[in-house]
């Protein structure tokens, strides 16, 4: 399955740590990319760091606007999942958008506009009391992919972390000048 993160708007006083983790979520649950608006460009070092010491291609992309990215991938097939507190409950419609190959899944910052729930082929809610963006992508994340999004390797890794019950367990790649 290809999936890809929408992320719209940022709220009136720059929330910089919330955009961020909504990108390192994104990338460290198995998506391929994220496209954002209206974001601060040390975002992009931020993850680039995180991706040339952790491995992987996770994408990000600015954007100017998030309607032609809507439009371009529903005519590339993707299946937009627009995550909304009022949407369907996300128990009862998850075991139909496993089925999907492709997806675009969109979170908002602050109240989106009404046009997104229109062009949306899921309105997906994580629980019917408002929270955040980070949580209800992740649960998305893990529901769709039945936690699989954890065997995952991260190619080109310079560091990897084997699990250990106890302490600190780092494998190092020797790099050469
Ligand atoms: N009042 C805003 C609205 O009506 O759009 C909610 C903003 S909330 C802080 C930011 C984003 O978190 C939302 O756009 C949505 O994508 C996500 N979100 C928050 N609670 C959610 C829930 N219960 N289910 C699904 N997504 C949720």
């Amino acid at each position: 399955m290809v999936i890809e993160v929408l992320r719209i708007g940022q709220r009136l006083v720059r929330d910089d740590r919330v955009t961020t983790h909504v990108a390192l979520v994104s990338r460290a649950f198995g998506a391929d990319r994220i496209f954002m608006t209206e974001v601060n460009p040390e975002i992009k070092d931020t993850v680039g760091k995180i991706n040339d010491t952790w491995g992987g291609n996770f994408v990000i992309e600015f954007i100017e606007s998030w309607k032609p990215i809507i439009k371009k991938k529903k005519d590339e097939s993707f299946k937009i999942v627009h995550l909304s507190m009022y949407g369907e409950k996300i128990n009862t419609i998850q075991e139909k958008i496993r089925k999907e190959e492709k997806l675009l899944i969109v979170v908002g910052a602050e109240k989106v506009p009404r046009e997104i729930y229109e062009l949306a082929d899921y309105n997906v809610g994580v629980g019917t009391q408002p929270h955040s963006e980070i949580s209800a992508l992740a649960i998305l994340l893990d529901r769709i992919q039945e936690g699989m999004q954890f065997e995952k390797e991260f190619s080109n890794a310079k560091r990897k972390i084997i699990p250990t019950k106890s302490g600190k367990n780092v494998q190092v790649k020797e790099t050469r000048d």
